[in-house]
């Protein structure tokens, strides 16, 4: 069977390639996507979208009704955001803005959000129902799904299934993930600061040692993983900073030091969450030091829900094979897309986008960045194809 809308979205090739590559060129950090959402808020009223802009600061809402009668909505979901990363690529769509770079694919999630909007616009007549595209800024960290929920992207109308997607490196081009559960973890930071007592470098007997403290909480925290979780659990700490000390002939007073957390089951996170505690301030007092310790809750797990699950595999299926798709596979990652899922039931899914014959296979956040642009029509093809299944109420056939 050929996949509906594949060609359609084929046809679009070289719309996508230009798009992307023109917001390539044109980055834009987190709630200040000016020009992004006014490259989108364009195409969408062109193509007769009811279109709202500022949603969640820097959002842009785009709303098409099918033609038949049907009470569902779909929302499909694309981010916007570049990163602080000069870019080291020398191509001809290059970012113009110094030290602004789409190093994540965020460039190619609009193409293809814009590529989903032609193709339904042009096929809405047969399908019934509401599509809802959410076109968010600030993913990288500054919590733009979450101010797009607080300026109601879930509300009026309500939405009943969530999909969304990462082009990814991970991923060789013409692969893809799809599978139910938690796919993405919950991230989280802690920031530790030890306090010791200062002092002269020749008299440690006078003084607290914050950096020596320090270096101990650092590698007693690694034993939280290897001894506290059960060998089959999945966590992650990593001090990623520390910062003590301005000299080498004074002892420093105190040591900070900053983590990331990382886990998929709730009771995994709140372990490590109570465990890192206890070992920071158990180990500064064993030194006769204090440590506070403040844990910051980032995005949650991303969990995806069955039925949706099941409905964008089959249209992946359509478009890569199914002997192209993983359903196992997971990241410690995390993504904001989670607060969305945590509301309304979807998916979110990973699209190859690696070529290695072109060494378009550097990692994420990487200022090598980039991806094959054949990915674009193919996520085209599997989101429409997935919204329109959806809209006509496959989901109960998985439920
Ligand atoms: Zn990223
Ligand atoms: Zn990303």
């Amino acid at each position: 069977m050929t996949a509906p809308f594949l060609s359609d979205a084929n046809e679009l090739h070289e719309k996508l390639v230009t798009i992307r590559r023109d917001l390539h060129a044109h980055p834009e950090l987190g709630f200040q996507e000016i020009r992004t959402a006014r490259v989108v808020a364009e195409e969408l009223s062109t193509l007769g979208y009811e279109v709202v802009t500022g949603v969640g600061k820097t959002g842009v809402v785009g709303l098409l009704n099918g033609g038949q009668p049907g009470d569902q909505t779909v929302l499909l979901r694309f981010d916007m955001d570049a990163l602080p990363i000069e870019e080291a690529n020398d191509v001809p769509y290059r970012s113009q803005t110094p030290g602004v770079m789409h190093a994540c694919g965020h460039d190619a999630h609009v193409a293809v959000g814009l590529g989903v909007a032609n193709i339904l616009a042009k096929h809405r007549a047969s399908f019934p129902g509401t599509i809802k595209l959410m076109f968010q800024p600030a993913e990288e960290g500054l919590g733009g799904a979450i101010a797009m929920i607080d300026d109601g992207v879930l509300k009026e109308p309500d939405v009943d299934v969530a999909l969304g997607l990462h082009v990814t490196s991970l991923l060789p081009l013409g692969k893809a993930v799809v599978r139910s559960g938690a796919m993405m973890a919950a991230a989280d930071e802690a920031t530790i600061v030890v306090h010791g007592r200062g002092g002269h470098a020749a008299h440690p007997e006078q003084a607290t040692d914050a950096v020596l403290i320090g270096s101990h909480i650092v590698v007693a925290l690694q034993t939280i993983i290897s001894r506290n979780l059960h060998p089959e659990e999945v966590g992650v700490i990593t001090v990623g900073s520390i910062q003590a000390g301005q000299a080498n002939n004074v002892i420093a007073e105190t040591a900070t030091l900053r983590c990331s957390i990382r886990s998929f089951e709730q009771e995994i996170r709140e372990l490590l969450h109570r465990r890192i505690r206890e070992v920071a301030i158990g180990v500064a007092a064993a030194f006769g030091a204090t440590a506070d310790v403040d844990i910051h809750i980032g995005v949650d797990p991303t969990v995806n829900a069955p039925a949706p699950t099941a409905v964008i595999y089959e249209a992946a299926a359509e478009v890569l094979g199914t002997e192209h798709i993983d359903t196992t596979f997971r990241t410690t990652g995390g993504e904001d897309f989670s607060a969305i899922l945590l509301r309304v039931p979807g998916n979110f899914f990973f699209l190859g986008g690696r070529n290695d014959a072109r060494q378009l296979n550097f990692p994420h956040h990487n200022p090598h960045f980039d991806i094959d642009e054949a990915c674009l029509s193919q996520g085209v093809a599997i989101l429409c194809a997935a919204a329109v299944r959806c809209l006509n109420g496959e989901l109960a056939k998985h439920q």
